[in-house]
């Protein structure tokens, strides 16, 4: 086994894991099984928790894991599937070590960060090893280096890579080369002094990953190589993506980072086929047709807040061979001024999962203003129980139909926490986490876009489609074409007279992948091109 450490220096957003499953990306295509893992400093147990405006986009995995975002990358880029023990944080190490104390496992030790947190972390870092089966490692740790909080896990870092030995693990360190206008030169400062703050702590990166908006001339290579003493094809330049993300692997690749990884571990492959993941990249780049989509969210202003479904989108314009034009509306603009204003002329509506209060209404009126105009609409988790919403409201007459979420009074809770749901609900965080099942209606929309009659899907919500209501919302035309295998919850609902509409329950957001990209969202944009034509 082989283990790959992933440091950042100088600043944050470098996109370390980016570059972390770029490198994943390069060494599966070479044929080797790779997993990928992330150590967070913050003290957070999970992200869970935490607000989008910090944090960005809560990524679930598999086994109901939230997880940060940068997962995503790693299940998107890599056919690895993660589970809860690929993201560790402080707060999980801290609470499982004082979990030990409080049992009495120390036996009345004194309980240490050297060497009972650090002994903590390297048994999390081996488990994803052996329970992955994989050949290489890759761990990224969070934060930047000379940060307070990251110590303990380089420090277990540095015993780590004591006991598998040098020829089995190394360190590649994620740098910033800036640039100075004024001298028009790059600089290697910044990193030579985050390499010093490494080896202070006793660990020497073998590879260097620098970030820069320059060509690195041979004299800077020359010079981070000498400085920081790493080889010097080890000195990789990594200049911003010109079009998308998914360019990386390619540019990396270009550098001869693979090789030099594989040389470093004593690795022998055969050289990697990039082939799919070019025509993929090629399709993104030069499309030959264009959609407009909107999405109507409330965190838009955020890059990340809705990460996985901008990735999704990408990927299933690539499929269709057609540009993504993202119109993004804030659903509280919506809520003022009316949907027609930021909605007329768009090929698809994308209403996406939420939780509070904030632009639910604008929400009810895009998913209003796509059915009456008949415009593509795909609803996401709290997108689907907008749409049932509006639909009781402004279909059944059902007035003041809500979710007792923003509404715990309202005379029609369309949308509510199950009685029978409570006892699960009530478990792990009070949501419906993780992978379900759907029993798909054969005949309808979804069948036709899935192609099958069942589907598993991911989940994270609280709230559920009152079943109380299906007779009186059906008679008018809305249709639930997917439920939970017993029936009782629902998973997917649509429209009967409506060209395209579909929301689900779930997120699929988390399931798309550059040359796999999920039906629904594949659907939604071939409906939208449809639309536009
Ligand atoms: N707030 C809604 C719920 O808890 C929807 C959640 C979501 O969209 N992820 O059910």
């Amino acid at each position: 086994m082989k283990y790959i450490f992933v440091t950042g220096g100088v600043v944050s957003s470098l996109g370390k894991g980016l570059a972390a499953a770029s490198l994943g990306t390069l060494l599966e295509l070479r044929g080797l099984k790779v997993v990928l893992q992330k150590l967070d400093p913050y003290l957070n147990v999970d992200p869970g928790t935490m607000n989008p405006f910090q944090h960005g986009e809560v990524y679930v995995l598999a086994d109901g894991a939230e997880t940060d975002l940068d997962l995503g990358h790693y299940e998107r880029f890599t056919n690895c599937v993660l589970t809860r023990a690929n993201n560790l944080t402080s707060g999980q190490v801290y609470e499982t070590v004082l979990g030990k104390e409080r049992r009495g496992d120390y036996l009345g030790k004194t309980v240490q960060v050297i060497p009972h947190i650090t002994d903590e972390i390297k048994s999390r870092i081996r488990e994803v090893g052996a329970d992955s089966g994989a050949d290489i490692v890759i761990t990224e740790i969070g934060g930047t280096t000379g940060d307070i909080e990251g110590l303990p896990f380089l420090e277990a870092i540095r015993q780590f890579i004591l006991e598998v030995g040098s020829g089995n693990a190394i360190i590649m360190h994620v740098t910033l080369v800036p640039f100075i206008k004024a001298a028009g030169e790059l600089k290697t400062k910044p990193t030579q002094q985050s390499i010093a703050k490494l080896r202070e702590i006793g660990l020497q990166p073998q590879v260097l990953i620098c970030r820069t908006e320059m060509p690195l001339i041979e004299e800077v290579r020359q010079k981070l190589s000498l400085f920081c003493n790493v080889p010097l094809d080890a000195v990789i330049e990594a200049g911003d993506v010109a079009h998308t993300i998914y360019e990386a692997p390619l540019n990396l690749r270009e550098e001869g980072l693979d090789s030099t990884v594989c040389r470093l571990l004593n690795l022998e492959t055969k050289d990697p086929d990039l082939s799919n993941w070019k025509r993929f990249v090629q399709r993104v780049i030069a499309p030959k047709k264009r959609v407009r989509i909107a999405i109507v969210g409330k965190y838009i202003e955020l890059q990340d807040a809705y990460k996985s479904i901008y990735e999704s989108l990408t990927h299933s314009g690539a499929a269709n061979d057609c540009g993504i034009d993202m119109v993004l509306v804030d659903a509280e603009d919506i809520e003022i001024e009316g949907a027609e204003k930021y909605l007329q002329g768009v090929a698809g509506i994308l209403v996406p999962g939420g939780f509070g209060d904030r632009g639910v209404e604008g929400k009810i009126k895009a998913a209003r203003y796509a059915r009456e105009s008949r415009t593509a609409f795909l609803g996401l988790c709290l997108g689907m129980q907008v749409a049932t919403i509006e639909f009781a409201r402004n279909v059944c007459g059902l007035e003041g139909a809500n979710s007792t979420e923003f509404d715990p009074e309202t005379k029609h809770p369309v949308i509510a926490i199950l009685e029978d749901q409570k006892d699960v609900t009530d478990k792990g965080g009070s949501m419906r986490l993780g992978t379900w099942q759907t029993k798909i209606l054969e005949g309808s929309l979804a069948h036709q876009v899935y192609g099958k009659t069942e589907a598993s899907e991911r989940h994270r919500h609280r709230y559920e489609f009152n079943m109380h209501y299906r007779q009186i919302l059906e008679e008018k035309g809305f249709v639930i074409s997917g439920t939970s295998p017993d029936g009782n919850l629902v998973e997917l609902v649509e429209l009967k007279n409506h060209p395209w509409y579909l929301a689900c329950q779930y997120h699929p957001e988390f399931q798309s992948k550059p040359n796999a990209p999920h039906p629904l969202f594949k659907a939604f944009i071939s409906a939208s091109l449809a639309n536009e034509e």
